[in-house]
C-alpha cells in the first residue's frame, strides 16, 4: 500500500499499536508470532511495535514459562507489564461465591471461594461480593488504583443491556440491572457475562481452547448452554445472548420447557430433567451430584440415563457443527465430569449426523478447568476488555478508551 499522508501514516501505526496491545491483552505471555498471527499484521510490523513498547515500558520480555519445545531455541516471550493493571473477576453460584484477581500476564495472583446458602438474595449476593472483592485485593497485595474493573458471572441469560433474564439457578435477579449495583458498591467498573460464555472466555484463554479460532464451549450442569468463539473472539449475538443451545427444539410435540418452547434439548439432557426423571423412577430425591457419583459407582439406570443424555446433546452440537464448523467443542461444566460415558455418545451422535466435513474438523474433548471456568471466565472479561461495561464512581483510569492508555497511564501513577 503506497501511503503518502504522513497523519494517516500515524494513526495506521497507532491503530497497529493498540492491536498489539489487546493481542496482550488477550493472549497473556506470547511470542512476536502468536501476536502476528492474532492481528493478522505481519511478522516485521509487529517486531517493531514491540521494540518501540518495550522501550516504552509497556511490554515486557518474559522468561521462558515452561513451554518451550524439546527442539532448539524457544521463542522469546513478551506480556505487557504485569504491574500496570490487575483485573478482578466474581463468580455468583447457586451455593458460592468466588472472587480471583490476576495481573496483566494473566498470573492468579489470590482467589478465594466461600459457600453461600442456596436462595440467597441478589442483594446479599452482591454485599458479599464486594467484600470478598475487597479481601481478594488485599491478599494480591494489589495496589487499588490499578484496578482496571471487576468481571462479573451470573448462571442465567444476560442481556447486553446489563439486565439479567429469567434463570432456573438464581431465580430472584431476573429484570435488575445488577452489574450497575456492583459497580456503584465498588466504585469500579464491571463487566457482566453468563457462565457458557465465561467458561468459552476462560478455556480460550488458559485452557482447552488455546490456540484455536473457533471453539465452543458447552456447559453441561442443571442447564445447558454454550459459549460460541470465532475469531478468537466471543460471538454473542445482536443482544448478548447467543448460545442458548439447551433451547434448540428435539421434538416439536415434546414436553414444555421453561423457556416456553417445547421439546428443547434441556427437557431430555439437561442436569435437571436427567435428576427428575431417576427421582421418579427411584422414588428418591436425586440431583445431579448424585447421579454422577452413582453413574461412577456402576449404577446402570444412572449410566444409561448419562449415555442417552450424550446422544440428545450430541443432535443439538451436530446442528452447531452444521453451522459454525468449529475446530474443537471443549466440554465443561458438572455433567462433564462424567467423561468417555457422556462424551462418547456424545462423539458419536455428531459423527452420525452432521455432515460428514464438519464432523471430520471438530474434537471434542473435556474442558481442563472444572468449576474455575467461570471464575477465570470473569477476570478473562476484563483483561480483554470485551463488550460493554458498567461505571461505578469512575476514578480518571477507569475512563480510558482503550488498553494501551490503560496501561500507560497506571504506569504514571506507579
Ligand atoms: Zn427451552
Amino acid at each position: 500500500m503506497r501511503e503518502e499522508d504522513s497523519g494517516s501514516l500515524r494513526s495506521l501505526r497507532e491503530s497497529n499499536r493498540e492491536r498489539v496491545v489487546q493481542a496482550l491483552r488477550v493472549l497473556g505471555v506470547a511470542s512476536r508470532a502468536e501476536v502476528a498471527r492474532w492481528t493478522g499484521l505481519s511478522r516485521s510490523t509487529v517486531s517493531s511495535i514491540v521494540t518501540e513498547l518495550l522501550a516504552a515500558g509497556i511490554v515486557v520480555d518474559r522468561a521462558d514459562d515452561g513451554r518451550s519445545s524439546s527442539a532448539g531455541r524457544p521463542p522469546a516471550l513478551i506480556a505487557l507489564d504485569p504491574a500496570a493493571g490487575i483485573a478482578v473477576g466474581v463468580d455468583f453460584g447457586k451455593r458460592h461465591l468466588a472472587v480471583a484477581a490476576a495481573d496483566l500476564s494473566h498470573r492468579i495472583l489470590a482467589e478465594e471461594w466461600v459457600e453461600i446458602p442456596e436462595d440467597y438474595q441478589a442483594e446479599e449476593g452482591i454485599d458479599q461480593a464486594a467484600d470478598l472483592v475487597e479481601t481478594v485485593l488485599a491478599d494480591s497485595e494489589a495496589d487499588s488504583e490499578r484496578v482496571l474493573g471487576v468481571g462479573m458471572g451470573l448462571p442465567g441469560p444476560v442481556h447486553r443491556s446489563g439486565v439479567v433474564g429469567s434463570s432456573a439457578i438464581l431465580p430472584g435477579w431476573a429484570g435488575m440491572p445488577w452489574a450497575e449495583r456492583l459497580a456503584e458498591r465498588l466504585g469500579l467498573r464491571v463487566w457482566l457475562g453468563n457462565d457458557a460464555n465465561l467458561g468459552a472466555l476462560a478455556e480460550g484463554t488458559w485452557g482447552a481452547g488455546r490456540g484455536t479460532g473457533a471453539f465452543v464451549y458447552l456447559k453441561l450442569a442443571t442447564g445447558i448452554g454454550a459459549g460460541i468463539v470465532i475469531d478468537g473472539k466471543l460471538f454473542e449475538g445482536a443482544g448478548g445472548t447467543a448460545g442458548e443451545i439447551g433451547h434448540t427444539t428435539l421434538d416439536e410435540t415434546g414436553e414444555i420447557c421453561r423457556c416456553g418452547g417445547r421439546g428443547c434439548l434441556e427437557t431430555y439432557a439437561a442436569g435437571a430433567a436427567i435428576a427428575r426423571m431417576l427421582s421418579h423412577s427411584r422414588g428418591e430425591d436425586l440431583d445431579v451430584d448424585m447421579v454422577l457419583s452413582r453413574a461412577a459407582a456402576g449404577d446402570p439406570a444412572c449410566r444409561r440415563a448419562l449415555l442417552e443424555a450424550g446422544r440428545h446433546i450430541g443432535v443439538a452440537v451436530a446442528n452447531l457443527c452444521n453451522l459454525v464448523n468449529p475446530e474443537r467443542i471443549v466440554v465443561g461444566g458438572s455433567m462433564g465430569y462424567a467423561g468417555d460415558l457422556l462424551l462418547d455418545p456424545l462423539r458419536e451422535s455428531v459423527g452420525l449426523r452432521a455432515i460428514p466435513s464438519a464432523a471430520e474438523d471438530v474434537e471434542i474433548v473435556p474442558g481442563e478447568l472444572g468449576e474455575r471456568a467461570e471464575l477465570l471466565g470473569a477476570v478473562a472479561l476484563v483483561l480483554h476488555d470485551a463488550g460493554p461495561a458498567w461505571s461505578g464512581r469512575a476514578p480518571a483510569m477507569q475512563q480510558a478508551a482503550t488498553a494501551e492508555t490503560k496501561t500507560s497511564r497506571a504506569r504514571v501513577r506507579s
